[in-house]
């Protein structure tokens, strides 16, 4: 039996999770929380808002599956990490704000960090087993969302239903908006470096609209692996939760013969400027990684309301960035402090934007 506490359960992932739960007898539900939405019965023990590790500390799972949205996720990640409870980490953003903090806590605690996001648990399971030093290089692939293709000045009026109109994932708001906009892979860059260890010129990103190859690894040798499968999120949350088992599930495997297709292409980089700001944060290292995360945070949020057009959004990120001096995160009270000034400052460039 694995208890299991679930963040984020109302959410794109979270009901997901709930499904593949509830087909498993061996998987258990201890905890349950969300963020506003009420939760009640899902699991013996639930929480709406307040200070997720409360609860975590009264369940004491064996496993958490952090599917919170945002910087919120984070004392929940590092909880999980420090105690050496298994973490199937969804909520990539606590990775991105946290890198060095969050890997170590995993040091101290030794438990295990599976990721969810679709391209690190295929990167993960492509990954598996082999000697860091044969890996050449890791490729992240990206659907390119609803406006690949676009010029800069086709941007400049889409409204946010166009942008949560995903060709091929159905997500919660916050990270379909960053699917559109590319900052989505700019946080899956910097989450791959420190979930893999890999410097960033040794991470590339390709577009490939079809959403059927999820990760490459490239070896030393040539040779490179892949991990395929239709676009859907049930694979890796279902590996995560019973890894190392690899339990079935109800998504059908792939059929070669119906016609499938693997086209690549390279990103348009200026047209799409977030992936590009992501990785230069993430060079940057320290708090640049937390600054890049929570403008994104702002600048999204205020796109979904109708206050930031969409291309508004690059802008406040960049503003941010350049007015925020990165520093080393010691510990979580300065990364806290990084992540209220970064809001602060991308409330202002708001304002002009
Ligand atoms: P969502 O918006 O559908 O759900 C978010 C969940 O988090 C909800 O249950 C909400 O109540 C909860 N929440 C929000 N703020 C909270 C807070 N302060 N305290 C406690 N709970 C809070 O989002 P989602 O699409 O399920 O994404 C969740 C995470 O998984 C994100 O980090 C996202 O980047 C990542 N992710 C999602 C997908 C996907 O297919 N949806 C794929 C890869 C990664
Ligand atoms: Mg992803």
């Amino acid at each position: 039996m694995k208890r299991i506490a679930l963040l984020g359960a109302t959410g794109s992932i979270g009901r997901q999770a709930l499904e593949i739960v509830d087909a498993h007898p061996e998987l258990e539900l201890c905890a349950a929380a969300s963020g506003s939405q009420a939760v009640d019965g899902l699991a013996p023990l639930t929480q709406v808002g307040g200070d997720l590790t409360q609860l975590l500390e009264q369940a004491q799972p064996d496993l958490v599956l952090n599917a919170v949205v945002g910087f919120a996720g984070l004392p929940a990640t590092l909880w999980a990490l420090e105690r050496g409870v298994d973490l199937a980490l969804a909520n990539k953003e606590s990775l991105v704000a946290a890198g060095d903090l969050a890997l170590d806590a995993q040091q101290r605690g030794g438990g295990r960090l599976i990721p969810v996001d679709s391209e690190h648990s295929a990167a993960f399971q492509c990954l598996e087993g082999r000697n860091p030093g044969q890996v050449q290089s890791l490729v992240l692939t990206a659907s390119g969302g609803p406006f690949r293709n676009r010029t800069h000045e086709e941007l400049a009026d889409v409204t946010p239903s166009e942008a949560l109109a995903h060709p091929t994932w159905n997500m919660g708001p916050k990270i379909t908006v960053d699917s559109a906009t590319l900052a989505n892979k700019g946080l899956e860059l910097i989450e791959a470096h420190f979930l893999f260890q890999l410097p960033y010129d040794r991470i590339d990103v390709v577009v490939h609209p079809s959403s059927i190859v999820h990760a490459l690894v490239r070896f030393r040798d040539g040779a490179a692996l892949a991990h395929l499968g239709y676009p859907d999120m049930r694979v890796p949350i279902s590996f995560a939760l019973t890894y190392p088992d690899r339990a079935a599930t109800p998504v059908p495997s792939l059929d070669l013969s119906s016609g499938v297709t693997l086209e690549f292409h390279a990103p348009d980089l200026e047209t799409f400027p977030l992936l590009a700001l992501a990785r230069r944060a993430g060079e940057e290292s320290g708090t640049a990684p937390c600054v890049f995360n929570a403008a994104n945070e702002v600048a999204v949020a205020a796109f979904l309301e109708g206050r930031l057009p969409f291309l508004g959004i690059a802008e406040v990120v960049a503003e941010t960035l350049e007015a925020s001096k990165a520093a080393p995160a010691r510990d979580l009270e300065e990364l806290v402090a990084a992540d209220a000034e970064a809001r602060r400052h991308a409330g202002e460039a708001l304002k002009v934007a």
